[in-house]
């Protein structure tokens, strides 16, 4: 799972997160499964300590971000946040996974980041960033034969859907009010 692309291909949390998120699961389903009062116990302790590795994580990535785009003069494009669970098609234990994910976070502090450091930050459509060309800027949903891929049907340009998509934020960045 990657939580943010950047248009220089850079991509931001993935397999340690997954790593951590997945036996916080397990641990969780023991729990729950026990049902005694201790279990419960550590269970609300459980959801305390996966809160805040969440919250860390997004401020690490937050400040990541916008510290690089302070860096390079660039501003900042994020997708609604809808649109990124319905932009990504995973099997259902991963699917969960992401449903949970904090985006609404993510965004609320590269927000605030941004503006501190004096950082635009612009927000798009998130049908146009999945399904767009970065190139030839062609629309289509053919445009994605799986998750993965991206491969234009129009001009034959094809990437990695996830840097495909941070070149269209990047294009939004530089095209505001698009
Ligand atoms: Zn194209």
């Amino acid at each position: 799972m990657n939580i943010a692309t950047t248009s220089d291909g850079d991509r931001y949390a993935g397999k340690h997160l997954n790593q951590v998120r997945h036996r916080h699961r397990r641990l969780r389903a023991k729990l729950q499964k026990k049902g005694t009062k201790s279990a419960k116990r550590l269970l609300r302790k459980l959801s305390g300590r996966e809160a805040r590795f969440a919250a860390d994580t997004n401020h690490r990535i937050a400040k990541q971000l916008v510290t690089e785009a302070q860096r390079t003069c660039r501003g900042i494009a994020l997708e609604d946040l809808g649109g990124i669970r319905d932009r990504v098609r995973l099997r259902k234990p991963q699917r969960v996974t992401l449903h949970s994910w904090s985006f609404a976070q993510l965004g609320a502090f590269v927000s605030y980041k941004a503006a501190l450091a004096g950082v635009a930050v612009v927000f798009v459509d998130p049908r146009h960033t999945s399904q767009e060309c970065s190139r030839c800027h062609h629309i289509s949903r053919s445009n994605r034969p799986d998750q993965s891929t991206f491969h234009c049907t129009s001009c034959g340009f094809a990437e990695h859907a996830d840097v495909n998509a941070g070149c269209n934020l990047a294009n939004a960045v530089k095209r505001p009010g698009q």
